[in-house]
């Protein structure tokens, strides 16, 4: 007997299946029948609608045990897409990808957050409407959009906590505004998590505990633990910019009215104030990179201190989480090795050797685009979490995939 079907002529039994195929592996029929236990005609008849749908497609030969090789079936990355904005505190970035987390446009401009959130969304939106309007055809419609912000989110309120580099925009809710924008699903999230989960998700899938520094304007730490992203019960987990530094020369005031905070020594402004106080010419990232190259030593010498202020409150975060892998990101990581070389020097000194012995520090591997590409992974592994995949159906119109055009043998 056959099943009720929907607009897209997909009964239950199609959407188990896209369920089934939105862990992105190919499979073909034979293994599919075996699977969900359908027979082979109705696992047929099934991948031919969601063929027709644009949602999945045949990908290469499978391998056969003599005789004609067996397509594979998987989910078709370009069915749906994502968009993706990083809202930094000088820059906004905005992109689209497709469902593989490729990102597929992007553009990046100047804001001046000072101007309120509604000037800056506004900017913002107008060109994420305009890069996915360029899109080619196959690309299905936008299933979410992701958003970063340099600053922590409350998840009850999904409000913008009230500090220093957002101070107007902490009463305005993103969510509802962009939602109405964009009548899509919005997510919102600090931009250190976003990139602890790309830089998890596509460069250490199998590590369980990973710990994310990002070291630029602001800094802040992103956290995976037990595979999943933790933003602590008020969103406020890794915001370590405020821990104290221990040395005794690190009073510096703080604009939070303490001395000696980690974000007062060790962030960017901190160094280029600390480098012209020393009579370095530096006012922007390029300038420190510049010095780099040249092998100036005083920019060599301040950068190390500003690794080790950050090894010294790193050692506390790894101390109590044991992580299996910490990634430094942000702009000031890629300025040489002095930073890093800081940071391993202190953690190394410090910590257990228990702790280090199975710990991996590297630089991400995403440079400077860590914070959009973060977005965009976030936001396609929740369209294909199980719970959501209903919600790809929902997003008409349907794609004619020119692959799912073609004859089905
Ligand atoms: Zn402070």
């Amino acid at each position: 007997m056959s099943q009720p079907q929907d607009a897209l002529g997909l009964d239950a039994g199609a959407v188990d299946l896209l369920k089934l195929l939105a862990d992105r592996t190919p499979r073909t029929r034979a293994e599919i029948a075996q699977l969900t236990g359908a027979s082979r005609s109705t696992v047929f008849n099934r991948i031919n609608a969601l063929r027709r749908a644009g949602l999945v497609v045949g990908v290469g030969e499978g391998s056969s045990t003599g005789g004609r090789p067996s397509t594979r079936f998987a989910l078709n990355d370009r069915a749906r897409t994502v968009g993706a904005m990083q809202i930094g505190r000088r820059h906004c970035t905005v992109a689209v990808a497709d469902l593989g987390s490729g990102i597929l446009a992007r553009e990046r401009f100047d804001i001046r957050l000072s101007d309120g959130p509604e000037i800056v969304l506004d900017r913002a939106s107008e060109e994420l409407e305009r890069l996915i309007r360029e899109l080619p055809a196959e690309y299905g419609p936008v299933s979410v959009i992701t958003v970063g912000v340099s600053s922590p989110i409350d998840p009850t309120t999904g409000l913008i906590f009230n500090v220093s580099p957002m101070p107007n925009w902490s009463s305005f809710a993103l969510e509802p505004w962009l939602r109405a924008r964009f009548a899509v699903d919005i997510l919102i999230d600090n931009d250190a998590t976003l990139m602890a989960i790309g830089e998890h998700a596509a460069h250490y899938p199998s590590a369980e505990d990973l710990v994310f520094v990002t070291v630029s304007n602001g800094i802040g730490v992103g956290l995976i633990l037990r595979g999943s992203a933790y933003s602590g019960a008020h969103g406020l987990a890794g915001d370590i910019g405020h821990l104290p530094v221990r040395r005794p020369d690190a009073d510096v005031p703080c604009n939070c009215g303490n001395t000696g905070c980690l974000v007062a020594v060790a962030s960017s402004d901190a160094i280029f104030s600390e480098l012209r106080s020393r009579g370095v010419q530096v006012e922007n990232a390029q300038d420190l990179f510049a010095l780099v190259r040249d092998g100036d030593v005083t920019t060599a010498h301040v950068l190390r201190r500003a690794g080790r202020d950050l090894g010294d409150v790193l050692t506390s975060c790894v101390t109590l989480l044991n992580p299996s892998v910490l990634v430094v990101g942000g702009f000031l990581a890629f300025a040489g090795d002095h930073l890093m070389a800081g940071i391993r020097e202190v953690l190394f000194a410090r910590s257990i050797p228990h702790i280090t012995d199975s710990l991996t520090i590297a630089k991400t591997q995403t440079e400077r685009e860590a914070s959009i590409t973060g977005a965009a992974i976030h936001g396609a592994l929740w369209t294909l979490r199980q719970e959501n995949i209903t919600r790809l159906l929902a997003t008409a119109p349907v794609v004619a995939a020119r692959e799912a055009l073609t004859a089905v043998r």
